[in-house]
C-alpha cells in the first residue's frame, strides 16, 4: 500500500522464543482491526534480540502461523538481529550523555543487596510494577576508570538506564492511550517506580526496551497496539522516546488471555499453541470467531474469557 505521512502505521511485534498461541492471535487480530478501520498499514516486526532462544525453525514457525490465521502484513519484516549496530550507536549517544552506566552485578548479588537493604531498613525493598526488585543502584556510583578496567578485563555487565538522571532531563512526560473507539487519553508516565532498567544485556548491545523504541520510531509507527501486561513499561519506553528525540506514538492495550485455571497463556507453562489447535482440526476462521473477529463487531478488542497478564511472550 502507498504510505503517505498521514497514513497510520501499526504493527505486531512477537518474540519467536516459542510458539505462537491465542494470545498472540488476539494481538495480531486487534492491530489488524485497527488498521483495517483507519486505512493503516500493518507491519510485522521480529523481536529476535536473545539469540539463543529465538531459533530459525521458530521464526518460520512463527511466520507459518500468521499466514494460517490469514493476518496480511506489509511484505517486508524487520528482524531485531539484523540492526544490532543501531542499537548499539543509540546506547554510545545515551553513554555520552551520561544517562547510561555498566553494571556488573550478578542477579545474586541483586538479591544479596536488596537482602541487606531489607534488614537494614527493616521494610520490605521496592519492586517494580512486573514484581521485580528494584536495582539498589551498587554500581551506579562505581568510578569511571574501575568501570574502564573492569569491561577491558573482559567482564560481563549490562548497561544500565541512570533513571534519576533520564527523569532529570526529560521532566514529567506523558503519552496518549486510545481506548477500542479510537477515543484518547492522556497518561502521566511513572518512569521512577522501574529504576535503573537494562538497556544493554550482557550479551547483546540492547535490551527489549532499547529496541522496541528504536524500531517503532524507524518504522514510523504511529500506534502501538499490544497487551495490558506492557502498560506499565511504556512508561520507560516515553522516557527514552524524549532522551532520543523520537515521537511517541498513541498506545492501544488490549485485554489479555487466561487459560481455563485462571492463569496467563505462557509459552513457557505449554500454553496451547496455534500450532497444536491447527493440528487438532481447529481453523483459522474459527480461532477469529472464538476471539471476537469474526465480524468487524462495533468494539476494536475481543471479548477475552478473563483479563490476565499476557505471560512471556
Ligand atoms: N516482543 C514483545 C513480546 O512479544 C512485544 C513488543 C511490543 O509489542 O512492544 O512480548
Amino acid at each position: 500500500m502507498a504510505s503517505s505521512s498521514a497514513q497510520p502505521v501499526f504493527r505486531f511485534a512477537p518474540s519467536p522464543n516459542g510458539r505462537l498461541h491465542l494470545g498472540h492471535a488476539l494481538s495480531a487480530l486487534t492491530n489488524e482491526r485497527f488498521a483495517a478501520r483507519m486505512g493503516g498499514r500493518l507491519l510485522l516486526r521480529i523481536e529476535d534480540i536473545d539469540r539463543e532462544r529465538c531459533t530459525p525453525a521458530l521464526v518460520q514457525a512463527l511466520l507459518d502461523d500468521l499466514a494460517w490465521l490469514g493476518v496480511r502484513f506489509e511484505p517486508e519484516v524487520r528482524r531485531q538481529s539484523e540492526h544490532i549496530a543501531g542499537y548499539a550507536a543509540a546506547l554510545a549517544l545515551l553513554q555520552a550523555r551520561d544517562l547510561v552506566y555498566p553494571c556488573f552485578c550478578s542477579r545474586q548479588e541483586v538479591r544479596a543487596a536488596v537482602a541487606t537493604q531489607e534488614a537494614t531498613s527493616g521494610r520490605p525493598w521496592h519492586v517494580d510494577p512486573d514484581g521485580a526488585p528494584l536495582y539498589p543502584g551498587t554500581c551506579r556510583a562505581c568510578d569511571r576508570e574501575v568501570a574502564a578496567a573492569r569491561i577491558a578485563a573482559g567482564e560481563p555487565h549490562v548497561l544500565r538506564l541512570a533513571m534519576d538522571r533520564a527523569i532529570a532531563e526529560v521532566g514529567d512526560v506523558a503519552f496518549s492511550v486510545i481506548d477500542a473507539d479510537g477515543q484518547a487519553k492522556t497518561i502521566t508516565a511513572q518512569p521512577a517506580r522501574w529504576g535503573d532498567v537494562v538497556l544493554a544485556r550482557r550479551d547483546v548491545p540492547t535490551s527489549y526496551h532499547l529496541a522496541v523504541v528504536l524500531d517503532d520510531a524507524l518504522q514510523g509507527v504511529t500506534h502501538v497496539v499490544r497487551g495490558r501486561d506492557l502498560e506499565a513499561a511504556t512508561d520507560i519506553h516515553v522516557v527514552l522516546q524524549y532522551l532520543l528525540g523520537l515521537p511517541t506514538p498513541l498506545y492501544h492495550f488490549h485485554e489479555l488471555l487466561t487459560d481455563g485455571s485462571g492463569r496467563k497463556l505462557a509459552k513457557s507453562r505449554g500454553s496451547e499453541s496455534l500450532a497444536d489447535l491447527r493440528e487438532r482440526g481447529v481453523t483459522a476462521a474459527q480461532i477469529r470467531q472464538r476471539l471476537g473477529f469474526d465480524g468487524g463487531g462495533a468494539s476494536a478488542d475481543a471479548e477475552p474469557a478473563q483479563p490476565g497478564r499476557r505471560g512471556d511472550q
